[in-house]
């Protein structure tokens, strides 16, 4: 039984428990509807990761040349790999223009054309005429610096509503009762204090869990405390074999050169000083989508064409590009090659490799941030009380590859959707009935167990032996028997949990505890991702098993869904299961998108 903590109570229409993109549109959504609305953070709400998306945001407003949202669409289907749910698409790229304006109208500072329009640089797999080319200009930017332009625009404007901001408290669980879900439980990290969110609405915002890898783009703070929380309250995840290699992380720093850097006219060059995409994708080149690129330089290291003393890495050129251009474009990663490789990219290559970027799994929702329950038979019933949205979400839009610059819309898009569907079925003030008996029990018992946790193993010793696990096991290329091993080393890993040991209980400020929540909450999802990934016997998108090279439409086009059953220490087991894609659109003025082969 946990300790008596004192428990502080608060009462709310909507709780969103992140404060990135898609957290404060929601908030914004919600306060604007009249809801009573609270937005949970653990970190300032600038400082979540959306602040450092740099290269833009997806919108087909055909500023730079022709364009039409149903381009859009179909470049966003063919990068999924046919596995996004094209009525989730059609949403998104319809919604999408609309969306980028009220950006614009709420003042976010983007990049102009000599007329004034906003800027709109090519992406990877942007295509006009349905995918036939040539690249469509359909990523809005704010210089490099898009996700902070936005978040700040967000953050500024959620505070002209009356909604109440808990910064710096940590979400421990969900409260359900009989299947829906009633609010959360929270430790606020400055006073040590408990927090009871009672709420008719909880939306998990909470980003994605790039972290359980060794090397990610993505911040410390990006560990997937959404979807552990819902793995713990029973509730499957979606689709968690597919993650996301950004094609340029800096090599050995991991920081991220967007790829906006090759939209304006960057090139991927092997040892031998080729221009080797032309090879690997003969139309889009060094734009083909994310998995294409991040492949074909896994493979010329492979063979040998890798550049640098241990061949482990790839050139990337921006030294042909004006200076002028790189300033006023590319002003972040200027600075960012100069900080993070020592190199002066107006004259020298940056060095690069393939770096975990972005979670196309998640907690499974319809386009209207309801979380779908899946488990008993019907696909369309919801968890009440329940959303998701932005990376920790799986609506799915991005199925087995997101397009560059697809997130960024997604989180203002589905962002709004989810308010708005909450005002829909919420009145305003509505009463709070008493929670059962023991509510708070499942996240106190866990935090009392971790604050008392004496084991002899630190918890950087466990997320680091993750971490290279995951790294080597799930990576760009995989394998039956890698696979696996890494399924029994991961389960090794997770079991090491019950020996974990809280460091430095003197210290007043113990971060090793919020740490150990973080991992508990990475490592349920790395022993997912891994043994979804081993289920599933075809290459898909981001998913390539080298023991069967092809896509198999026939047996494999469904949604993974997955539940953790083997809590404590048991090796972490999981339970698969698989739903079919939406074979439909959502309105009839575009046709389901049939699958065929993806080339670039
Ligand atoms: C370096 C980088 C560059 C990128 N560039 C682009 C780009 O140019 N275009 C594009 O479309 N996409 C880009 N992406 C992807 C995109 O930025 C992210 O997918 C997106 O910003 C995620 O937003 P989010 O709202 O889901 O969550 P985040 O912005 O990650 O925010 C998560 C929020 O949840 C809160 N939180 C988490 N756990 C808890 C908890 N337990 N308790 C309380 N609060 C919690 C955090 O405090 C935070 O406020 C980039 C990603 C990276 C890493």
């Amino acid at each position: 039984m946990p300790a008596a903590y004192k428990i502080i109570d608060h009462t709310y229409d909507a709780v969103v428990v992140g404060a990135g993109g898609s957290g404060l549109r929601a908030v914004m959504e919600c306060a604007q509807n009249g809801l009573k609305t609270a937005c949970i953070t653990k970190v300032f709400p600038t400082r979540s990761h959306t602040v450092a998306a740099q290269g833009g945001i997806a919108a087909s407003l055909g500023n730079m040349g022709p364009d039409h949202w149903t381009w859009h669409m179909f470049d966003t289907v063919k990068g999924s790999d046919w596995l996004g749910d094209q009525d989730a698409i059609e949403y998104m790229v319809r919604e999408a223009p609309a969306a980028v304006y009220e950006l614009e109208n709420a003042g976010m500072p983007f990049s102009r054309t000599d007329e004034g329009r906003i800027y709109q640089r090519p992406f990877g797999g942007m295509m006009q005429n349905m995918g036939e080319g040539p690249p469509a200009q359909r990523t809005c930017a704010a210089a490099d610096r898009t996700g902070h332009a936005m978040l700040h625009t967000l953050y500024q404007q959620s505070l002209r509503y009356d909604a109440d901001f808990y910064v710096e408290y940590f979400a421990l669980d969900l409260i359900m009762e009989n299947g829906a879900c009633r609010g959360v439980i929270a430790l606020c990290m400055e006073d040590g204090s408990i927090h009871r969110f009672r709420s008719h609405n909880t939306v998990l915002a909470t980003g994605g869990y790039g972290r359980c890898y060794f090397s990610a783009t993505s911040a410390h703070t990006c560990t997937g405390d959404g979807g552990g929380m819902v793995l713990r309250a029973g509730l499957p995840l979606q689709d968690m074999e597919f993650v996301q290699f950004h094609p340029t992380g800096i090599y050995g720093a991991g920081v991220l050169i967007t790829e906006g850097a090759r939209g304006e006219g960057g090139y991927l060059t092997n040892s031998e000083g080729e221009r080797f995409m032309e090879r690997y994708a003969p139309s889009a080149k060094d734009l083909a989508s994310r998995d294409v690129v991040s492949r074909s330089m896994a493979m010329e290291m492979r063979e040998g064409r890798g550049v640098g003393q241990h061949k482990d890495h790839i050139f990337l050129h921006l030294d042909h590009i004006d200076p002028k251009v790189l300033h006023e474009r590319l002003p972040g990663i200027t600075e960012t090659g100069k900080i993070f490789a020592g190199v002066d990219l107006t004259r020298q290559p940056l060095p690069v490799t393939p770096t975990v970027h972005y979670n196309m799994g998640g907690i499974p929702t319809n386009f209207h941030g309801e979380v779908v329950r899946l488990q008993d038979g019907n696909p369309d019933s919801v968890v009440p009380g329940l959303f998701a949205v932005g990376e920790a979400a799986c609506v799915s839009v991005h199925g087995a590859n997101r397009l560059g610059s697809n997130s960024l819309i997604d989180l203002v898009v589905f962002g709004r959707a989810t308010g708005k569907r909450i005002a829909d079925i919420t009145k305003p003030n509505t009463t709070h009935n008493a929670l059962p008996k023991g509510s708070e029990e499942l996240a106190l018992t866990r935090l009392d167990h971790f604050r008392n946790a004496k084991g002899g193993t630190p918890t950087a010793q466990i997320r680091s032996e993750m971490q290279r696990t995951m790294q080597k096991h799930c990576a760009v290329f995989r394998d039956d028997a890698l696979l696996n091993e890494g399924k029994d080393l991961i389960a090794a890993t997770y079991n090491r949990m019950s020996d974990v040991g809280i460091q430095d209980r003197s210290m007043i400020w113990n971060t090793d505890l919020v740490e150990t929540l973080e991992l508990d909450n990475l490592i349920a999802q790395a022993v997912v991702t891994m043994n979804s990934a081993a289920n599933r016997k075809e290459s898909r998108g981001a998913h390539v098993n080298e023991d069967y090279p092809d896509r198999n439409d026939g047996e494999w086009m469904k949604h993974t869904i997955t539940t953790f059953t083997g809590w404590g220490g048991t090796g972490g087991a999981t339970a698969i299961d698989y739903r079919p894609v939406h074979d439909y659109t959502l309105t009839d003025e575009v046709e389901y998108i049939k699958p065929k082969k993806r080339v670039y």
